[in-house]
């Protein structure tokens, strides 16, 4: 089992928060989308003979695909991998892009799941954001999705920003519970160092993120997810009846997938490997019949840290007999150590041989499991 993920690496303007690799230039946009399906040819046998489960357009933006470059991209991956049955095919898309006419493309194409850029449901929001869309915008284009007869869709949602209140974060799930979205990404406002965001806090034009409010507004959120029936599977992933998102769960499970595009990552098993972060030098080597990527194989330590990182964040935890079976008895015996103190302080649980987060160690996910790391 494999997953394919395309990166797009263009937006129509840059959100201030954001340290993908995209460019808002569209010069290259031609040549790129060329290059990509040169790319799937050249890089067919990573996968070997795996079974193609899901596929992953992610960016930048890939609703800025035209109905053709999306069909061939399909067609490409159709005619020369394993595809398995029906895939999940997922596609981000924001919302200023999902006019009437292009969910009635998208429709007509292989794509079966959409994933939209709503970030929030108010607007002040969305301009401290520099999103390109209003909320109008994103509760139009998710109901005309549902009227065109896409069921799968995803919202990604953003909290922590200091223009939204603990009332309007509220609403925002409300909306989309409302909107009978079966699944649901929340992620906290994070200042990456080199985005425009961290420069306007810098210079004392944007107010820095509040710890303590990015927290009140966790255990809101995981209030309001409860109380509408959304199984949180993962720290920042929510779904109804079983609409997981199947790409990013085989990747928390540790399966293949192969990434193509500038910046977009590889991993096979045993070696990690990524694209140049360069829409010009990317198109400029593959046109070589180059692949510009960099690898590095992956050390005991890294699968192992990895497989915490991954395995502690979801609701399937990280299980004490595999870290046993794959890194053996001494890192087996390190892990139950560096736990007991999670465990005493009711961070962590143990059940059924597995290690789980309670609600309280969901708030610190990240400084319990770099503690665990090797
Ligand atoms: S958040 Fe999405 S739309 Fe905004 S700049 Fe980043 S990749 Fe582009």
């Amino acid at each position: 089992m494999a997953g394919i993920y395309l990166h797009i690496p263009f937006c129509k303007q840059a959100c201030y928060y954001c340290d993908f690799h995209f460019s808002t230039s569209m010069k290259m946009k031609e040549d790129f989308t060329e290059v990509l399906l040169k790319e799937l040819i050249l890089q067919r046998d990573y996968l070997k003979d795996e079974a193609i489960n899901t596929v992953y357009f992610g960016g930048g933006t890939p609703s800025l695909l035209s109905y053709d470059d999306i069909s061939e991209l399909l067609d490409t991956i159709y005619m020369n991998y394993n595809v398995n049955g029906i895939p999940e095919i997922t596609l981000e898309a924001n919302p200023d892009d999902l006019s009437n006419k292009k969910l009635k493309e998208l429709s007509k194409t292989k794509v079966n799941r959409l994933s939209i850029g709503v970030q929030s449901f108010d607007d002040k929001d969305l301009r401290f954001m520099n999103r390109a869309h209003t909320a109008n915008e994103a509760e139009n284009c998710i109901k005309n999705a549902q009227d065109i007869g896409f069921e799968n869709l995803t919202a990604d949602l953003i909290y922590g920003t200091p223009t939204l209140s603990d009332e309007q974060w509220k609403s925002n799930l409300n909306k989309l519970n409302s909107l009978d979205i079966p699944h649901l990404s929340c992620y906290c406002l994070t200042v990456e160092s080199k985005t425009a965001l961290a420069d306007f806090i810098r210079k004392g034009k944007a107010p820095d993120v509040d710890e303590q409010k990015s927290a009140t507004h966790f255990e809101i959120m995981l209030e309001e997810m409860d109380k509408y029936g959304y199984d949180q599977y993962e720290i920042s992933n929510f779904c109804k009846e079983g609409k997981f998102s199947e790409h990013n769960t085989a990747y928390w499970f540790g399966e293949k997938y192969l990434g193509l595009g500038p910046s977009a990552h590889s991993y096979n098993g045993t070696t990690r490997q990524w694209n140049v972060s360069n829409n010009p030098l990317y198109i400029k080597s593959i046109n070589e019949n180059k692949i510009p990527y960099e690898i590095e194989t992956l050390t005991n330590e890294q699968r192992f840290n990895e497989y915490i990182l991954t395995s502690l964040r979801t609701k399937w935890g990280t299980d004490i007999n595999k870290v046993e079976k794959d890194f053996g008895t001494e890192d087996k015996e390190t892990l139950m150590n560096q736990v007991m103190n999670y465990l005493e302080r009711g961070l962590i649980i143990k059940k059924d041989n597995h290690f789980f987060l309670t609600n309280k160690g969901k708030l610190i996910a990240d400084t319990i499991t770099s503690d665990l790391f090797l």
